[in-house]
């Protein structure tokens, strides 16, 4: 898939519904907007059946992340580990497979 054809899919009103539709329930704020920002900039990629790869946004930090589907979805970055709650990670997960799955 092209770079421009994920652009256009995410961009505009089925973008958002798309991401509102993923996201409403878990998170606010700046979260999920870093998650669509990962989505958007296609940090993420799927490794394996049951695991994403994100790749990090450049200026935040230089950390890939990972996150399994099996089951739950969970990734090993540091706001997960001590949270358990959805992290930006994951929730790009959610909206990637919403867009892409
Ligand atoms: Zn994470």
């Amino acid at each position: 898939m092209s770079e421009g054809i994920r652009q256009t899919k995410l961009s505009g009103e089925q973008g958002r519904l798309v991401y509102y539709d993923v996201m409403s329930q878990k998170v606010t704020g700046r979260v999920k907007d870093k998650a669509r920002a990962f989505v958007q900039k296609g940090l993420v990629s799927k490794s394996s059946k049951y695991e994403y790869s994100v790749l990090p946004i450049k200026g935040y930090n230089k950390t890939t992340y990972t996150i399994s589907t099996r089951g739950d979805y969970s990734c090993n970055c540091q706001f997960y580990v001590k949270t358990g709650r959805y992290c930006s990670h994951c929730l790009a997960v959610m909206l990637y497979e919403k867009i892409y799955g």
